[in-house]
């Protein structure tokens, strides 16, 4: 597979040197050149093959001629070492639980397999790869947690409390000073002469392909039937959804996606009015959501061929307050005993909100995107109850933070960056 750049003046690079460079030359993303569909006869077969097996038949051609078979076989198995479950609320409603991974995010799908493939791409080069990572939130623990030991590879992100491989450094000034930091050492010549560096945003096509794997980990697990499938996605930066429409793409029957976003909804906005205006984030209980100029929408557009009515025809969307989120979670836990975090409550209210416009027969498949257990504080306040803490995440959160202190000036973490 080749892959182009959404803003169509780079040359065309394999999948490592798209995952290596995250962004295009041109300031583009990188984009599959083409998608290839399976055939009715195979879509069926992912029904009963073994995960791994389909996990492996789905990714293959995005990964072919740059990765050998065997060694893709090992990354896409170690990228899944954890399940993915439907728990029906309804007949009509069900919830994908993307967050068995280690860090309890659905991130960790990306960030796990995105980490090995660029372990491997390194291979055999005599310099270290570094990973920077400007985080304040799920990004940061992912992506860290993802690259743990994989040899060749360090991650400098803020904060960590993992040790080895990752270097984590407290910057003293806000998130936005940590993002300038990183884009300053991206544009730095003679940094970038000096060191070898990448980021592992979600521009990164790495991370977005086996996010594909658990839409097909959804088509497996509903029953065969013949009401339509709509699938709500809380968005932020829209690789989650963008994931989506690439699973469509090789023909995974989806009638409609649901853009659900919290009150940043620039996505949602620009479907009725067709003017896309990012602005500011704005603080909500869903704060991995929290994007003011979602970072993957050039790919939604290029997916649509640039056309407000082709979006509109796979894409409708939702954007819902912090006061709905938590009666939304109230309700779910009283309806059926289900405790959601915020993040999946602004999904499930997106779906809510499809239906009653929308008379057509439907099911709908609400993306669960993180553990309850990681915004105990948002559950408390809306159910009254503290979410069971799973033992992955107790023992996460009592390891010691190790972390270096670091100014917000450039030429600090310009420094730091080459005597390390
Ligand atoms: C990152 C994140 C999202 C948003 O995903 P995008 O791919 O950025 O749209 C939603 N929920 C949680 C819990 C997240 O960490």
């Amino acid at each position: 597979m080749r892959y182009r750049s959404t803003a169509g003046k780079a040359p065309l690079t394999s999948l490592r040197g798209a995952v290596l460079r995250g962004l295009a030359p041109d300031g583009g993303l990188y984009m599959p050149a083409e998608i290839a569909r399976h055939s009715p006869e195979e879509l069926e077969e992912f029904r009963s093959l073994p995960f791994t097996e389909v996990c492996f038949r789905v990714v293959r051609p995005f990964a072919t001629p740059d990765v050998p078979e065997e060694v893709l076989w090992q990354i896409v198995s170690e990228t899944i070492n954890f399940p993915v479950k439907l728990v029906s609320l309804s007949p009509g409603l069900h919830i994908l639980e993307l967050f068995h991974g280690p860090t309890l995010a659905f991130k960790d799908f990306g960030a796990r397999f995105m980490a090995r493939l660029m372990g491997y791409f390194v291979r055999g080069e005599n310099r270290q790869l570094t990973v920077l990572v400007a985080t304040s939130g799920d990004t940061g623990s992912a992506v860290a947690h993802g690259f743990l030991s994989v040899p060749g590879i360090r991650v400098v992100k803020q904060f960590t409390t993992l040790g080895e491989n990752i270097t984590a450094l407290e910057v003293s000034g806000t998130f936005d000073d940590c993002q300038r930091l990183v884009k300053q050492a991206f544009c730095d010549e003679e940094l970038n002469k000096r060191a070898f560096l990448t980021s592992a945003n979600s521009i990164n096509i790495g991370r977005l392909l086996p996010q594909m794997f658990y839409h097909v980990a959804a088509y497996r697990q509903l029953p065969v039937a013949s009401t339509a499938l709509v699938v709500a996605v809380p968005s932020g930066n829209f690789g989650n959804l963008t994931a989506g429409l690439f699973a469509k793409r090789i023909g995974l029957p989806v009638a409609k996606f649901i853009a659900a976003t919290n009150a940043n909804d620039v996505v949602p906005k620009y479907l009725i009015s067709g003017h896309y205006q990012p602005r500011a984030a704005q603080a909500t209980c869903s704060n991995a959501m929290d994007v003011g100029n979602p970072n993957n929408f050039p790919r939604l557009l290029d997916l649509c061929r640039g056309r407000l009515e082709y979006v509109q025809r796979e894409i409708w969307g939702h954007g819902a307050s912090d006061e709905e989120t938590l009666a939304e979670m109230k309700s779910v836990w009283e309806k059926y005993r289900y405790i959601c975090d915020p993040h999946t409550a602004v999904g499930i209210l997106g779906w809510e909100a499809y239906k009653k416009e929308h008379s057509e027969p439907a099911q709908g498949l609400v993306l669960a995107t993180a553990h309850p257990a990681k915004f105990a504080d948002v559950v408390m306040k809306a159910i009254g109850t503290a979410p069971p803490l799973p033992d992955r995440l107790a023992a996460y959160l009592k390891r010691p933070k190790l972390s270096v202190g670091m100014s917000r000036d450039y030429e600090d973490f310009k420094q730091f960056l080459l005597a390390h």
